[in-house]
């Protein structure tokens, strides 16, 4: 049997957006989610993507793979054939064959896209619930309450029946909506508030803050992984590790102890906004949530975000702790995150931080260091990790 997936295409369709880039993105990013499946065909028609295995390739893995795929709404598999009620009869018998074995009652729903098709949706609903009630006479048909519902729909070339559709990733398509660089701790956090930007059509490039040796190889392994299991969502990406240690170190020598880790958020905006310079981004996104520490009251986020002038994405501001992690369960990220590394941000955490700084405060804090210099020094050092899909 021709076994296709259809996917409806979401927010794509939006007031004043290129469309058509839009959709150009989305199947590009399909193939390229789908190039290590095997192979596949893509196209795109009347706002439905359809995708046809070749040479056996393999459907459950594509069906799966494509869950995570932003910029689709909603999906289905379904089975192809001539556009002739009863070519269509004879398909829907032997495609749900086995679910009609399972349920005690169905009804059939039908759309016509193609207007010159001879039957009313409504007809043919009539004529496929009425031999598919002969051809399995144990299933009651109830059009109001049924267990299970056959979906056929004529279209442009064909028509298919499928089962009930199951919800897409959502979103938009990534790419469609610009660049950002998003800083990737090892922590809970980030990796969602990554994959939240994501899904806002926003290609990612994430950037970690790493203190070796304060911090092990294991804790920066970490934060790859995290990267990794990413990229189902964000697609391919290029990570940037910076080198944080000097930094830290001038700033427990020289600086107040209750001011540290506001420094410290400092500087991990400047390098993040040069970072972005560089690669044409446009945003810098963080995993901040108000009031979870001492750094993310409203005071401290402001001398934070005061040294860039990038907007700063905090996707998960006003999210509750719970609901940030359901979320990592849910993308797959909070196994890895709660592995027992440090971050760079508990190695010099001060016993007693300013949570309510005035900026003026903060600068006066910081100036005895030389930032231009720990910037550049910093930016010569990136180190460049590409993370590839699984
Ligand atoms: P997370 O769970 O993401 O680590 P958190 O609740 O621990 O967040 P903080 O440690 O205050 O919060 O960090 C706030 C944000 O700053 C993080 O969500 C992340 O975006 C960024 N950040 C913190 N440490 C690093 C790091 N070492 N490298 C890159 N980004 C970092
Ligand atoms: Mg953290």
């Amino acid at each position: 049997m021709n076994d296709i997936i259809l996917l409806k295409i979401g927010e794509i369709i939006l007031k004043g957006l290129n469309r058509r880039s839009f959709e150009q993105k989305l199947l590009n990013n399909i193939r390229r989610r789908l190039s290590k499946l095997g192979k596949y065909r893509v196209y795109l028609m009347q706002s439905t993507v359809y995708v046809e295995g070749e040479d056996g390739a393999d459907m459950d893995a594509a069906f799966e793979a494509l869950q995570k795929v932003f910029g689709i709404v909603s999906m289905s598999r379904a089975a192809a054939c001539e556009k002739d009620k009863d070519a269509i009869v004879a398909l829907a018998k032997e495609y749900v064959r086995e679910d009609m074995q399972r349920v005690k009652s169905f009804k059939v729903e039908s759309k016509r896209s193609d207007k010159a098709f001879p039957m009313t949706s409504v007809e043919l609903s009539q004529y496929v619930g009425g031999e598919l009630s002969d051809a399995f006479p144990d299933v009651e048909v109830d059009v109001h309450n049924p267990e299970l519902t056959v979906h056929v729909e004529v279209r442009d070339l064909a028509a298919y029946v499928h089962g009930a559709p199951i919800p897409g990733a959502g979103g938009m398509p990534v790419g469609s909506n610009g660049v950002a660089v998003t800083l990737l701790s090892g922590g809970i956090d980030s990796p969602v508030s990554t994959y939240m930007i994501a899904k806002r059509g926003v290609r990612l490039i994430p950037i970690h803050f790493f203190s070796f040796p304060y911090t092990s190889q294991q804790a920066k392994d970490k934060v790859v992984e995290l990267a990794r299991l990413l990229t189902p969502y964000c697609g391919r990406m290029r990570m940037e590790v910076v080198p944080f240690t000097h930094i830290q170190e001038e700033i427990r020598a020289k600086c107040p102890e209750e001011y540290f880790t506001l420094i410290m958020r400092r500087f991990m905006m400047r390098i993040a906004e040069r970072i972005a310079k560089d690669n044409g981004a446009k945003a810098i996104v963080t995993g901040e949530n108000l009031g979870q520490v001492a750094s993310q009251t409203m005071e401290a986020m402001a001398s934070t975000q005061a040294v860039t002038d990038l907007p700063v994405l905090q996707p998960l501001i006003g999210m509750d702790k719970g609901e940030i992690v359901a979320m990592a369960r849910k993308i797959g990220t909070f196994d890895t995150s709660i592995l027992p590394y440090e971050d760079c941000c508990t190695v010099f955490t001060p016993r007693h931080p300013r949570t309510h700084p005035t900026i003026a405060e903060v600068e006066q804090a910081e100036s005895a260091l030389d930032i231009q210099a720990l910037v550049d020094e910093a930016m010569q050092g990136l180190e460049r990790i590409a993370i590839e899909h699984e």
